[in-house]
């Protein structure tokens, strides 16, 4: 069975009409890994065995019965590694399952792989993976995104029909964009984090990568609601996400953010998204101009916020509970110190430096403070924009993947990576990357993401809007 052109909606036609078994397919997976990812690197483990006795038993009466997702390394799956490419966590297996794999098997979809990704979810480019380089399936010279590049890779290379990733501060729209595929990050709070590793909790959200709009809503719909064990995750109901998925945007006003047209970004991106406008345009919309003009404080805000949770949440990492632990240590202090100093690389340390620094007595009000102050202004700037208009249209990343190694050198450079991305996170509205065309860059097609944002729970409008552009460009 050929990977390529299927869907989870055409898998789940073929599936139902019985044209497929659920075990053919997750061959047909399998065959395309071994294909195709020793060049890709997407994937980190995957236990094909245990993939296949789960087909054997799926329901595909169920809303994704018999399809296979593969999983960012930072998901717990029961029973498989869970490493967040980190080699603190060697050797660690997950006891439970996190909520989004709960769901997924509730609704008949089998966890297949573990992705790999920026350690802890740190990076823009994969290229912080302790474990593996992953490649551009466009361009093995280059770098997939990040921090959730392989999920974004393994799809967009057809090694997958869909796959979890997590967005904190545009790590599933920036490898989106990059790989050419669908991503899309909902509200937080309105997919759990239980049983995610934190990296930044007031910010980091699940979601999904696909081939289409329509896949996406059917990924979000089965991960998406209430969790008890989550407390951030809110407890209101999940609408239908494909019911109006069709309805078109005639007659709404999107908004075009003039702060995320910048000097240096690349003029090939800048006019793929102007022409994705310009369809919205003959679609029936309105565009507008508008502003959200605390745009410019947005990274150095979020890399304030970012790295204070991080220093915390990744004090439990002791080699005492979890994976890792040096040897032989003199005493408890030189446990701690080696186990993490040898078991951590080098950004995710740049950060628990950082993040213990903006918090540490005498810093703490001059940073900490002042970033969530500032926080608030950039969440004003959105509610202030979407009362003039039903969302937002910008680039998702100002330039094309780039090639690997390039901004390994300058972390600010690999930080500017979001510069589009990160405001959607501090203010915790929904946001989505879609396909609009591609550059020529060095004799390569590399793909543009065209970065849609909607209110905090509008993910019903936010997926229409998205959806009206791919079926106009004739996704
Ligand atoms: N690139 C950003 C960072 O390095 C975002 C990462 C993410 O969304 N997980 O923090």
């Amino acid at each position: 069975m050929e990977l390529a052109g299927t869907t989870i909606t055409k898998a789940r036609r073929l599936l139902q009409a019985g044209e497929i078994s659920p075990v053919q397919l997750v061959d047909a997976v399998n065959a395309s890994i071994e294909q195709t990812d020793p060049k890709v690197g997407g994937y980190l483990s995957r236990d094909y065995e245990r993939a296949r006795a789960l087909a054997a038993e799926a329901d595909t009466s169920l809303p994704l019965g018999g399809i296979p997702i593969a999983i960012k390394d930072v998901i717990n799956v029961q029973g498989e590694p869970c490493r967040c490419a980190s080699k603190i966590l060697t050797g660690y297996t997950a006891p439970y399952d996190a909520t989004v794999i709960k769901k997924l098997r509730a609704a008949g979809a089998i966890p297949f792989g573990r992705t790999n990704m920026d350690e802890f979810a740190m990076g823009s480019s994969t290229e912080n993976s302790a474990i593996q380089i992953t490649r551009n399936p466009r361009d093995p010279e280059r770098i997939p995104g990040g921090s959730s590049g392989g999920s974004a890779a393994v799809v967009a290379a057809n090694e997958a029909l869909a796959s979890l990733g997590t967005d904190t501060g545009g790590s599933i729209r920036q490898p989106a964009a990059l790989c050419g595929c669908v991503g899309l990050k909902p509200s937080y709070g309105r997919v759990s984090r239980y049983g995610l590793v934190a990296f930044a909790s007031s910010l980091d959200q699940i979601g999904p990568f696909t081939h289409t709009v329509e896949d996406a809503a059917l990924v979000l719909q089965a991960i998406a609601g209430h969790d008890p064990l989550d407390s951030t995750s809110l407890d209101v109901p999940v609408p239908d996400y494909s019911a109006t998925l069709n309805d078109g945007v005639k007659g709404m006003k999107l908004g075009v953010p003039k702060e995320y047209f910048v000097e240096g970004m690349d003029p090939q991106v800048e006019a793929r998204v102007r022409e994705a406008i310009e369809v919205y345009r003959g679609l029936g919309a309105e565009i507008v101009e508008v502003s959200l003009p605390h745009t410019k404080y947005a990274v150095a805000d979020y890399y304030i916020i970012a790295t204070a949770e991080a220093s915390a949440n990744l004090a439990r990492f002791d080699g005492v509970r979890y994976g890792k632990r040096a040897e032989a240590p003199r005493d408890l202090a030189d446990h701690y110190a080696r186990t993490r100093g040898e078991g951590f690389g080098k950004e995710v340390k740049r950060r628990i430096i950082l993040g213990t620094y903006v918090l540490s007595s005498g810093y703490y009000d001059a940073f900490y403070l002042r970033a969530q102050k500032v926080r608030t202004l950039i969440r004003r700037d959105f509610e202030e924009a979407f009362r003039k208009v039903d969302g937002l249209l910008s680039p998702t990343s100002p330039v094309p993947a780039f090639k690997i190694g390039e901004r390994m050198a300058d972390p600010l450079q690999m930080y500017l990576a979001d510069i589009f991305t990160i405001a959607a996170n501090l203010a915790g509205i929904c946001a989505i990357s879609i396909p609009c065309g591609e550059t020529e860059t060095d004799g390569k097609k590399l793909p543009v993401g065209l970065q849609i944002m909607a209110p905090f729970f509008e993910e019903v409008r936010l997926l229409r809007i998205a959806r009206a552009y791919e079926s106009a460009a004739g996704c």
